[in-house]
């Protein structure tokens, strides 16, 4: 089922998601709900929250360079409950967008690795080091669990520039 998303400004984005204590039935129904809208809307990732759904639970697509050199996603992943740390010192800007703000686009500045833990929808859990697009996407939608959104980590010009559109958009969800 494709879920309705919640827009800048909605209070939901702006809280912090609850860990999941188990995984029932509910769960993975909306984990693949979420994974169907993320496809549906042609985003690369999804969090919880983004549906009003405040959990700690996001959705991603992997980004790997095809047969042709052309860019491909990969297949969806489900991430419960995940957990950051050891975030590089090295740190690289990239253009992100949100599908919870339409239409802006802004380069924020992080950490090019990270190391994530989470918790698979088979109860496994995992840890890896992601690096490059991946860690970009884990970074963003773990904010969305914290009720960060990428336009508070760009800078002041930046943001000064996309203001007309956020009040537009904060206009409109009110
Ligand atoms: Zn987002």
């Amino acid at each position: 089922m494709i879920l309705p998303l919640f827009f800048y400004d909605h209070l939901c984005l702006r809280k912090k998601a609850q860990s999941i204590e188990s995984i029932t039935e509910e769960l993975r129904s909306l984990a693949n709900d979420m994974v169907e809208s993320m496809i549906h809307y042609n985003g690369v990732g999804l969090a919880a929250p983004q549906v009003g759904k405040l959990l700690r639970l996001i959705v991603i697509r992997d980004e790997f360079v095809g047969d042709n050199e052309e860019y491909r996603l990969g297949p969806p992943e489900i991430l419960i409950n995940p957990v950051l740390s050891a975030p590089s010192q090295e740190a690289e800007k990239m253009a992100e967008g949100c599908l919870s703000i339409p239409g802006i686009h802004a380069e924020v500045m992080r950490p090019s690795r990270i190391r994530v833990r989470y918790q698979t929808l088979d109860n496994r859990m995992v840890e890896e080091d992601a690096v490059g697009f991946r860690a970009r996407v884990i970074m963003h939608e773990n904010d969305h669990l914290n009720g960060v959104l990428f336009i508070d980590r760009i800078s002041p010009d930046d943001r000064a520039k996309i203001d007309p559109v956020l009040k537009a958009l904060k206009d409109k969800t009110k």
